[in-house]
């Protein structure tokens, strides 16, 4: 009898935002000739850079001829893109080896697949209101323990993240061995300085353990204190792998491609205490699990480097912070308590007169036919909150609040 792994049967059957979906149908079925916004969505909207499409076609037609042909990519990626990663650090006074950088198929993978190589027993601390995938990974690897009462997993460490932290996370009180960190962070649009970060990597350094920091929204950073890595603040290649992503930067959500960043110093330990570089057990996991990102999308990824492709990524970026500004600016005309939308493309708020997410949900798609995304969606503590996003077009982002204006 084959037996099933049941920590799957704890998370939702569909993802989390499938009920955004369900609810807009309805909407959709009884008003079939209304032209409803998006603001909720976390996909980019805007077309791939130019130079990116030409790499991709120049890879195709190298691909169509024998001389040029290629198979298998190396596991780790290509050393053309990984050279064109390591300059992009050094840009920014940060200097890696080039074995410590692993292209994979965008974010989301690796930040499930690093549970493969760290031990079962590990405590898990996950800052809430929080993108689900850290808390469904921990779930799905048994790590999680059993739900409470209180709708919370019994081994997880929530981190404080509320109004009173400005949504930052806050440290835990007790010991903790692997850390989700997002910055910019996704849903809230908060960011953390390097003050704020330098405390997270002392007590990592302190605790023996790891952070596993998400920097999916890297690109968008617009504050000169927020640091572009976590490297930048001293010590943290002892404790931090880096995960970065071309989806909200280049608009490659649907091609897949980013990479992570797991630096030599970085010592996990076995039961006997003995040290072993967490890039070893990393480096065997990719060898026998993947063969990597298809050369097309790797020589894409490459063309975001390029002259004019960083000036059409930097054009995509600012299209899409101009509109969480926008949205950030008139929520804010009108009183209601506003996080993110500066160096982030999300905008978080409190709704008005405190309603329950989902009931604002309602009200903004039957009053005014816009999508939000319920803050309750990333968590007990986002409840009472809403996240808009500046993916939509500029048109539907100033349509959409003109509709809201006097009127929340
Ligand atoms: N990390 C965060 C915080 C995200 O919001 C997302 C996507 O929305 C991802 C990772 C996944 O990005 P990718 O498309 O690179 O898998």
């Amino acid at each position: 009898m084959a037996l099933a792994n049941e920590n799957y049967l704890k998370t939702p059957e569909t993802y989390c935002f499938d009920e955004i979906d369900k609810r807009v149908n309805a909407y959709k079925v009884l008003h079939p000739n209304t032209r409803i916004i998006r603001l909720g969505v976390g996909d980019v909207t805007r077309p791939l850079p130019n130079e990116v499409v030409q790499a991709m076609h120049n890879a195709v037609d190298e691909m169509s001829r024998q001389e040029t042909f290629r198979g298998y990519s190396p596991p780790q990626g290509y050393d053309f893109l990984i050279e064109k990663i390591l300059k992009d650090y050094r840009s920014c006074g940060v200097s890696l080896d080039k074995e410590s950088i692993f292209i994979n198929d965008g974010a989301k993978s690796d930040i499930g697949n690093i549970g493969h190589v760290l031990g079962r027993d590990n405590i898990i601390a996950i800052a809430e209101p929080v993108y689900p995938v850290y808390e469904h990974a921990t779930i799905m690897s048994g790590r999680a323990g059993s739900l409470t009462e209180e709708q919370k997993w019994s081994n997880v460490v929530y981190l404080k993240c509320s109004e009173e932290t400005a949504f930052v996370p806050e440290l835990p009180t007790e010991k903790v061995d692997i850390i989700y960190l997002c910055n910019p962070n996704n849903p809230t649009g908060t960011t953390m300085n390097k003050t704020e970060l330098k405390k997270w990597v002392d007590y990592a350094i302190e605790h023996d353990s790891i952070i596993v920091y998400d920097a999916a929204y890297q690109a968008y950073i617009n504050e000169p204190d927020v640091p572009k890595s976590i490297y930048e603040i001293k010590g943290a290649r002892k404790v931090a792998i880096e995960i970065r992503s071309y989806s909200k930067s280049a608009g490659f959500t649907g091609l897949r491609c980013g990479f992570a960043v797991f630096p030599n110093e970085l010592m996990v330990y076995t039961l006997m205490g003995e040290k072993v570089p967490l890039i070893k057990l990393w480096s065997r996991r990719k060898g026998n699990y993947t063969n990597g990102v298809s050369y097309i999308v790797q020589r894409g990824a490459e063309a975001v480097y390029t002259k004019s492709g960083k000036s059409e990524v930097q054009d995509l970026v600012r299209y899409y912070l101009t509109n969480a500004s926008i949205i950030r600016n008139e929520l804010l005309d009108a009183g209601l308590e506003v996080y993110g939308g500066i160096s982030s493309p999300y905008v978080w708020f409190k709704t008005p007169d405190s309603q329950p997410s989902w009931k604002f949900f309602q009200q903004l798609l039957y009053d005014y036919q816009i999508v939000g995304t319920p803050g309750i969606l990333f968590g007990l503590s986002g409840e009472g909150y809403m996240r808009f996003t500046g993916f939509s077009s500029r048109e539907g982002t100033l349509d959409a609040m003109s509709r809201l204006r006097n009127n929340i």
